[in-house]
């Protein structure tokens, strides 16, 4: 059986950035507690070495209640009023929001004061999207696939805005992308000052790229990533298009149950927030 693992499998640049920093944080920490505002990355096994290094994982920023804590910003990025809270409780803020997401709140923040409505697309409730919502102002709706539009457009043309920006997560799909793209392309009016950025980043566009031509070469594919990671659901969509026999699993153990007689060749990607070891558990297993 042949194994190909995609080279853009496991940590992108702005995961490995967070993840490497925290660590290095919390060995630096002479006293007070290291915490980190909500999960640095989607990932049970990454969050979990994080704690044994010493690491507080806290939902509320007003659960900080020691003034000499530190607090890591996860790579997702925060509300804009989170960091008012986290500069009045005067804690030292160790920021590794990822600076393409940064990006898209300084965009979006800009847009919003020249009076644009914006049109955000991306999953409901993902931290990166709860961050970016609050710089869009009151005039924005969140578009999750190509069902949303129509509504986003009647909602649009009821506040009477005549600007419109098109933005997105960084990890959303690029394909919704361009299908939504053409469908707001082709129902807003032409007397509209409509202007679409695409915000995915290049470490998830490489990655879906990547996930596509691997996923039509193979006989079983297998996805490695967090069950609540939104970026591995997204490749696993992508690569069951191409191929049937693809599985999402978190760990080498969800892998006891499946059959590898038949299959010649199988391919591996992983998520933006699976650390190595989850990658090279799941290759030695199926090697074995
Ligand atoms: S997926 Fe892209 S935006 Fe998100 S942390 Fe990684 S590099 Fe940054």
């Amino acid at each position: 059986m042949e194994i190909i693992v995609g080279k853009t499998a496991g940590f992108c640049y702005g995961v490995k950035r967070a993840v490497e920093g925290s660590i290095e944080q919390v060995k630096n920490a002479e006293n007070g507690i290291v915490y980190c505002l909500g999960e640095i990355v989607h990932n049970k096994q990454v969050i979990c070495n994080l704690e044994r290094n010493g690491i507080k994982f806290i939902e509320d920023a007003n659960e900080i209640n020691n003034i000499n804590s530190k607090v890591i910003i996860r790579a997702h990025g925060i509300e804009k009023n989170i960091y008012d809270i986290l500069k009045n409780k005067k804690v030292e803020m160790m920021d590794y929001t990822c600076p393409n997401v940064l990006k898209i709140h300084k965009m979006a923040e800009e847009y919003e004061r020249q009076g644009f409505y914006i049109f955000l697309l991306g999953t409901e409730n993902h931290p990166e999207i709860i961050g970016t919502k609050s710089y869009c102002g009151k005039n924005f709706s969140l578009i999750k696939d190509e069902n949303d539009v129509d509504i986003a457009i009647q909602d649009f043309v009821n506040s009477k805005i005549k600007k419109l920006l098109v933005i997105s997560q960084t990890t959303y799909n690029m394909k919704k992308f361009e299908n939504i793209k053409k469908l707001i392309e082709e129902n807003v009016n032409n007397d509209i000052e409509l202007i679409i950025k695409n915000t995915i980043c290049l470490a998830t566009e490489q990655r879906q790229k990547e996930t596509k031509e691997l996923s039509s070469k193979v006989d079983m594919m297998l996805i490695i990533g967090g069950k609540n990671s939104s970026n591995t659901k997204k490749l696993f969509e992508i690569a069951s298009e191409n191929c049937k026999n693809t599985i999402c699993i978190e760990t080498k153990d969800e892998l006891e149950k499946v059959k590898f007689d038949k299959i010649l060749k199988i391919g591996i990607m992983a998520g933006a927030s699976t650390p190595q070891k989850s990658i090279d558990e799941v290759i030695n297993y199926i090697n074995r």
